[in-house]
C-alpha cells in the first residue's frame, strides 16, 4: 500500500502515520518526492485495512499495491534512479553506456586485444563470462576464477570497469573481488536465492531478463534484490522464447520505454543474445537506443569466427567501431 500525504502535511503529521503503520505490524518506508510526500507500506501478506489511517491528519489518499513488486515501481519511487559504477552512469539524463567485450574469457591475449579495441572504439565496461551457463554439459563451460583474473587484469590494462556472470552463491566472493558489476544471467532471474544474496551486498547488478519471463516476473525478480537492500541494480532486455525461430529470441523492445514508465530502474538492452546473429546486432543497438535503453551491451570477440561461444553473435573489433561511429552520430542526434 502507498499513503500518500497532503502537500502542506506537517512532518509531526507524517511521523504519526508512520508510527501508525508500525503500530500494524507493518513496515513503514517514506518515499521523499519533489512532488509529493509518500509513505510505503510493507510487509503485508494481503489486503491492508486503511480505514484508521485514511482519517489521519495530512492524508490526502491511500493506494493499494497489488503487484508483487513494490521498491523498484514509479509508484513507489517517481524519481528515476541512477547507478554509478566506477563513475560510469547508467539512467535518465546520462550519456546511455555501451559495454562490449566477449562472451566468454578464453585467454590472456584474447582477453588484452578484445578490452583494448572495445576501448579504442569508446566502450565504457567491458564484459566477459567466467562461469557460463551453457545449454549442453560437452560445451566449454568457463574458466573460472582463472577467468575472472583474466577479466581484472584486461580490464585494468583498457583502463574499464568489468562486469561478469555469477552463476551461484558460492562463487559471489571470487566474482566480488574482480569485478564491478555482477551479471545475473537470463536463466537465472528466477534464482530466488541468488538474487537475495546480491542484494545483501553493495555491487551494482545487472539483471538480465528471463528467456520466458513475463514483466511482472522480471520487476518482481528485481524487488528480490531491492528488498534486501541493494538499489544499484540495472534491468537487461535480452530477448523473449516466442516461436520465431529466424532469430535466437525476440527482442521485447517495448519493455523499454514500458519498464520506464513501471520502474524507476535503468534498463539496457543486448542485441547480441535478442538476435543470435551478427548482421542484426547494429540496427538492434541502434533501435534500443531510440526506444529510450540507458545502455547496451554487445557481444565482441578479436575473432569470432574461432570464439569458444557465441561466435555467430560477435562483432570483431572493426565492425564494432564502425557501429560506435554510427552511435556517435545517433547520440548526438538523440541530444547526448
Ligand atoms: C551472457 O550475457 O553471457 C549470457 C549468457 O546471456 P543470457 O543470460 O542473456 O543468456
Ligand atoms: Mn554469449
Amino acid at each position: 500500500m502507498l499513503i500518500v500525504m497532503h502537500h502542506s502535511a506537517t512532518d509531526a503529521q507524517i511521523d504519526a502515520v508512520e508510527k501508525a503503520v508500525r503500530d500494524m505490524g507493518l513496515q513503514a518506508v517514506p518515499i521523499p518526492g519533489s512532488m509529493r510526500t509518500a509513505i510505503g507500506v510493507l510487509g503485508n501478506q494481503g489486503y491492508v485495512d486503511d480505514s484508521a489511517i485514511r482519517e489521519l491528519p495530512g492524508v490526502r489518499e491511500t493506494i493499494h499495491v497489488s503487484k508483487p513488486y513494490k521498491l523498484v515501481s514509479r509508484d513507489f519511487h517517481p524519481e528515476s534512479t541512477v547507478v554509478d559504477v566506477k563513475g560510469v552512469k547508467f539512467g535518465d539524463g546520462c550519456t546511455p553506456v555501451i559495454i562490449a567485450g566477449p562472451c566468454s574469457i578464453e585467454s590472456e591475449a584474447q582477453m588484452l586485444a578484445a578490452a583494448r579495441e572495445v576501448k579504442a572504439a569508446g566502450a565504457r565496461i567491458l564484459r566477459g563470462g567466467a562461469f557460463k551457463p551453457r545449454t549442453g554439459p560437452h560445451s566449454f563451460q568457463g574458466l573460472g576464477v582463472d577467468g575472472l583474473r583474466l577479466l581484472r587484469l584486461a580490464g585494468a590494462a583498457a583502463g574499464l570497469p568489468v562486469i561478469t556472470e555469477v552463476m551461484r552463491i558460492e562463487q559471489l566472493d571470487a566474482v566480488c573481488r574482480h569485478a564491478d558489476i555482477l551479471q545475473i544471467g537470463a536463466r537465472n532471474m528466477q534464482n530466488f536465492d541468488l538474487l537475495k544474496e546480491v542484494g545483501k551486498l553493495r555491487v551494482p547488478v545487472l539483471l538480465k531478463r528471463g528467456m520466458s519471463a513475463t514483466i511482472e516476473e522480471f520487476l518482481a525478480a528485481a524487488e528480490y534484490i531491492v528488498a534486501e537492500g541493494n538499489t544499484d541494480v540495472i534491468l537487461c532486455e535480452r530477448g523473449i522464447r516466442t516461436f520465431e525461430r529466424a532469430t535466437r529470441n525476440t527482442l521485447d523492445l517495448s519493455v523499454v520505454p514500458l519498464i520506464r514508465e513501471m520502474s524507476h530502474l535503468p534498463i539496457i538492452v543486448d542485441p547480441s543474445h535478442a538476435t543470435g546473429k551478427r548482421t542484426l546486432v547494429a540496427p538492434m543497438s541502434k533501435a534500443a537506443l531510440v526506444a529510450g535503453a540507458h545502455g547496451v551491451m554487445v557481444e565482441v570477440h578479436p575473432d569470432p569466427d574461432r570464439a569458444l561461444c557465441d561466435g555467430a553473435q560477435s562483432l570483431d573489433g572493426k565492425a564494432f567501431a564502425k557501429l560506435m561511429d554510427e552511435l556517435r552520430g545517433l547520440l548526438t542526434y538523440l541530444g547526448y
